[in-house]
């Protein structure tokens, strides 16, 4: 009955301190976002008490009714979201709804084509110290060095030698859309399957602001924490041919009992992403990246060396592009730190820095657009990067204009009536 403040001062005080970080800060981590309140009530719930292995009218365990309501919610909602014949809401998180999705369609020492990591892939997609390197013979594209932009002669040509069982789309780092009937051709040709994965780009999706992989794909796989704005976990969408042999990929091949607190989390964000409220922060994300990228492409900031790579962005993140640039993406990443405005750095294709250091800076725009901001914010935002990236002013005075949109677009008010701290 005790409260965690009450309880536990000293770990109650780390969080209240997160909490003040993240109204005080601008967010541009392009892979976080804000949940809902909802979200955060159906999270932190007495549902974390439930053990439910096995799925919806087939548990391994008593007193699963309510939880197979809440499960079946989840499944059916993220089904018609994104038009997919099946759904699978239980992986804990992304690295895990990929591990299940690999498990599924191929067997270890098979081939895996994937984008390079240093070109923007994620660590799943066959990075050496994954169990995906460590399982699968992995086969990697990368972008050309002309455009920075995926080639598909390229991925056609390397898919025709490399013969791979399993042929994966998505990244965690790339600034433009993805040709997925391309992707679906080249996987027929050379009898691979088609997996997408749509961590970063699965919100937009949703709104219907990006091209869906659902219809071309074998098997998509998604967070539900980034565009998407749900709790911090995994899903996986499938043709139904799959349904049986990633189940059991899932639930008992990859993991024990589902964490169904999180599962409601994710039936709310589910509901949240079916709404026109949802579309516009959606719009308004893509709105701010490509103000973004305009900024950091005009000529100030060129003439310092520094632009974005593919010059701009069709989605909800752009990458500067610091090899010309005396600014290194670590430097790039601390100047920001310091006028309150959190982004990470990130090697880009060819880079001549070491892989600490970077010549990257990954910056996207859903947490502030969950925030509220809009044209004018995300207008004044990204002056304030190009400012601080030039250094052509002091940071005290570029801290007051971040401290300004950060107390203009309160985040949580109330959280601490909600009585969740
Ligand atoms: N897939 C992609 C494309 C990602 O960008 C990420 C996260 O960065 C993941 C999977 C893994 O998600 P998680 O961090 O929940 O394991």
């Amino acid at each position: 009955t005790q409260s965690l403040a009450d309880l536990d001062p000293e770990l109650a005080t780390a969080m209240a301190g997160e909490l003040a970080r993240e109204r005080d800060t601008l967010e541009m981590i392009a892979s976080e976002n804000f949940v809902p309140r909802a979200v955060l009530q159906a999270q932190g719930s007495v549902l974390t008490n439930k053990y439910a292995e096995g799925y919806p009218g087939r548990r391994y365990y008593g007193g699963c009714e309510h939880v197979d309501v809440v499960e079946d919610l989840a499944r059916n909602r993220v089904k018609e979201l994104f038009g997919a014949e099946f759904a699978n809401v239980q992986p804990h998180s992304g690295a895990q709804a990929n591990a299940a999705v690999l498990m599924a369609l191929m067997n270890p020492g098979d081939r895996l084509l994937g984008l390079d990591l240093a070109h923007g892939g994620h660590l799943t997609h066959g990075m050496r110290l994954n169990f995906s390197g460590k399982l699968y013979e992995v086969h990697a594209y990368g972008v050309s060095k002309e455009d920075h932009r995926i080639d598909m002669d390229e991925v056609r040509r390397q898919a025709k030698e490399a013969r791979p069982a399993v042929i994966v789309a998505g990244w965690s780092a790339y600034p433009r859309h993805l040709d997925f009937a391309a992707f679906r051709e080249i996987a027929d040709e050379v009898g691979a399957y088609l997996w997408v994965d749509m961590a970063h780009f699965a919100g937009l999706v949703a709104a219907g602001l990006h091209p869906s992989p659902v219809p071309h794909a074998d098997v998509v796989s998604s967070t539900v924490h980034k565009t998407l704005g749900g709790p911090r976990s995994g899903l996986i969408l499938a043709k139904q041919e799959f349904a049986k042999k990633l189940n059991s990929a899932v639930f008992p091949g990859q993991q024990g009992g589902p964490l169904m607190h999180v599962i409601a989390a994710k039936a709310a964000a589910f509901k949240i992403a079916g709404t026109d409220e949802f579309k516009q922060r959606q719009e308004r994300t893509l709105t701010g990246a490509k103000l973004l990228a305009e900024r950091l492409t005009a000529a100030d900031v060129q003439d310092k060396g520094i632009t974005v790579l593919t010059g701009g962005t069709d989605v909800h993140l752009v990458l500067v592009d610091l090899r010309n640039s005396a600014l290194d993406g670590q430097q790039g990443e601390d100047l920001l730190h310091e006028i309150g405005i959190t982004v990470n750095r990130n090697a880009v294709p060819f880079d001549p820095r070491p892989p600490m250091v970077t010549s990257g800076l990954r910056i996207g725009t859903a947490a502030l657009a969950t925030r509220g901001f809009g044209d004018t914010e995300f207008t004044e935002v990204a002056d304030i990067i190009a400012t601080a990236l030039t250094g052509a002013a002091d940071a005290e005075s570029l801290r007051a204009r971040v401290s300004k949109l950060a107390r203009d677009f309160p985040l949580y008010e109330g959280l601490e009536e909600w009585r969740l701290l």
